[in-house]
């Protein structure tokens, strides 16, 4: 007799062994024809895996991540197969799932692959894929492996550093592979498949090692979701951060000034001020302090509060002071700062909570091939904030910074998210500071503020820091990526390295519990989602010009000043042009500049004391003859849809 135990907690019991797909028919045929792999007791396995004993069983679908990897990867094994059909004596190395699609690395020897060779590949792969051939394990003896690998330095490699009895290859047609399992039942459901791109990738990583070729691949049980895939792409490209920073003149990076540190140009200022006004605003009315601290601290600070011991070695290196021996580090986070603020004085327990606010600018060391634009960067501002309260105030100041997490998704734009819960690995006690029972308390006190807001959340194992559980907040943006925005933390570590303390109502002294939060996370990082998000329309509170005046000639500069004046005192921010150039291309770069109102202004507008207005993306529209007040009524009328009040 087998017990399998589903995600629902319902059991079903065997009487012989069984598979995952036997189990998938058992509960209906329609959940059969859609599982396309699974994992057992945590471990994935194939969908023909037999099962032995009693356990927890998965099974995944399309819709599933898990089974999505195993639809790419057993793809990356098709590919490979039609590879070394069409390029004969090329070596094949690794070839897994990655976040979107997968890639094989394989050492072409003398051949060449170009972007001419993708189509013959991809039909290749289709024309395997129709034969419906079955994914089967074969387990092989190391020797025999070794054997069978003798002309291949790669696998020998990845062979010599694996257990016999543990060597397993994967057979699908006529091809096999060396592989630890994850696949589809059979390559009949692969109905598409792109080549994406092709790049240099050293063996394992390291640059002493060979290049090899980096083919990446994706697929799809279904030729319209390649279509769409590849047009998000398209659109991806479109609404790319580092372009639009460019293109909007909000940000640069010099050379000079040294790579991942974003220099904000005027109008980038302008946005990150507005935003840091907006969430200072919220934060006021939420009960928080501004506070300021240096972008420095000494080195022993870090060694209190245990982030020297954890990332010292992988930041940037101390700075000495020339005559008193003295060492500094730059500040990687605000927190220990912070720590200090609360130990400047002493507090009873009706001080609390303690909330310290700070846009705090920390630096933390990134490999220069990490870098990328805004989301990856060595210098950045973290809208910051520590929460110190009692433990009987964990769970209102959590549910607080949950309302302003929301507050500031909705008047951004944010409208699908989810949240995830990051709890320890009870497997892995030793990954973790900090007692026991104070983690217990934190990530009930967690868990329970998602669940009373209505959080659409799931519970992560093994994802929390290593000081605290967390819960981060996922976001999709409008291109249905997902990206992790806003972070609330429980600390119960940090306020004892810093023998923090509060007088408690009995008189004894007693330890706050500490709260980090981020509702942006970095400003530079937040500035990028949003730019790929809005495409550069960002809501018309946020816009650093929400207006243009296009004078139709030059005579019209005195009216146009005028106009601009007017747009003043009702707090509507507006530029003029007035160049002597044509009405077309003026609008032309307003439309490229993202400006949402272009306002033209010429002898009729000036004779009547109105402008025409022009939305921005309104090609064809004929334009709407304005006052100022009505103009002025339909920006507020806009801003209030948006930007509620907190
Ligand atoms: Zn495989
Ligand atoms: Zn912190």
């Amino acid at each position: 007799m087998i017990k399998v135990t589903l995600p629902d907690g319902s059991v079903k019991e065997f009487a012989q062994v069984v598979t995952p797909m036997d189990v998938a028919k058992s509960i209906s045929e329609g959940l059969a024809r859609n599982v396309i792999s699974a994992s057992y007791n945590a471990a994935t396995i194939e969908t023909t895996t037999e099962l032995t004993t009693d356990g927890n069983l998965v099974l995944y679908t399309w819709n599933d991540a898990e089974g999505k990897k195993a639809f790419w990867h057993s793809t990356s094994h098709v590919m490979a197969q039609a590879l070394e059909e069409l390029y004969p004596g090329i070596k094949l190395t690794l070839g897994p799932a990655i976040d979107n699609g997968f890639y094989y690395d394989v050492d072409f020897g003398e051949q060449r692959i170009t972007d001419a060779d993708f189509k013959k590949i991809e039909d290749r792969v289709l024309e395997i894929s129709r034969e419906k051939h079955e994914f089967k394990m074969r387990l092989v003896s190391k020797a025999e492996a070794l054997e069978i690998y003798k002309h291949n330095e790669y696998k020998t490699e990845l062979i010599s550093n694996l257990e016999d009895g543990t060597i397993t290859f994967c057979d699908h047609s006529n091809f096999f592979d060396l592989c630890r399992g994850g696949h589809i039942p059979n390559t009949g459901i692969i109905k598409a498949m792109k080549i994406l791109s092709v790049a240099g990738a050293y063996w394992r990583g390291d640059e002493k090692n060979k290049q090899l070729t980096r083919v990446y691949g994706i697929s799809f049980p279904k030729q319209k979701d390649l279509t769409d895939y590849l047009e998000l792409l398209e659109e991806a490209k479109r609404r790319d951060h580092r372009k639009l920073g460019k293109e909007l003149e909000l940000f640069h990076f010099s050379q000079r000034v040294g790579q991942g540190l974003p220099l904000w140009l005027p109008k980038g200022a302008a946005l990150r001020d507005r935003l840091e006004q907006f969430l200072k605003k919220a934060q006021k009315k939420a009960g928080y302090e501004q506070v300021v601290t240096p972008h420095i601290g000494q080195k022993e600070l870090y060694v209190t509060s245990g982030h020297y011991a954890k990332y010292g070695a992988d930041s940037f290196q101390p700075i000495h002071t020339p005559a008193e021996g003295e060492e500094f580090l730059l500040k990687p986070m605000n927190c220990p700062h912070h720590c200090e603020i609360y130990n400047a004085k002493p507090w009873s327990y009706k001080d609390l909570p303690k909330r310290y606010a700070e846009f705090g600018t920390v630096y933390r060391y990134e490999q220069s091939g990490e870098l990328h634009g805004l989301t990856r960067v060595r210098g950045f501002t973290q809208d910051d904030a520590h929460i110190f309260c009692t433990p009987d105030q964990l769970d209102a100041e959590f549910k607080n910074v949950i309302d302003l997490v929301l507050y500031v998704f909705g008047s951004l734009g944010f409208e699908n998210f989810t949240a995830q819960v990051s709890v320890r690995d009870l497997n892995n006690p030793d990954k973790y500071i900090g007692s026991v029972e104070n983690w217990e308390k934190a990530e009930k006190a967690i868990i329970s503020a998602a669940k009373d807001k209505g959080l659409n959340y799931v519970i992560e194992a093994g994802e929390a820091a290593f000081y605290g559980p967390k819960l981060d907040f996922m976001v999709k943006d409008a291109l249905g990526r997902s990206w992790q925005l806003g972070t609330i933390q429980v600390d119960y570590n940090l306020p004892e390295r810093f023998d923090l303390h509060y007088k408690g109502s009995d008189n004894e002294l007693h330890r706050p519990v500490m709260i980090h939060r981020a509702p942006f996370g970095s400003m530079e990082r937040f500035i990028a989602i949003l730019l790929e998000h809005t495409g550069g329309n960002f809501p018309l509170w946020l816009m650093p010009e929400q207006a243009i005046i296009l004078s139709l000639s030059e005579k019209y500069e005195n009216y146009a000043k005028k106009v601009l004046d007017l747009l003043e005192n009702h707090e509507i921010r507006a530029l003029i042009d007035n160049r002597n150039e044509t009405i077309g291309k003026k609008i032309r770069e307003a439309e490229v500049k993202k400006l949402p109102f272009m306002l033209i202004v010429g002898e009729e507008e000036e004779k009547n004391g109105t402008i025409s207005v022009r939305r921005h993306g309104d090609a064809g529209k004929s334009n709407e003859a304005m006052t100022i007040e009505q103009f002025a009524s339909l920006v507020n009328d806009e801003i209030q849809k948006t930007l509620k009040q907190f």
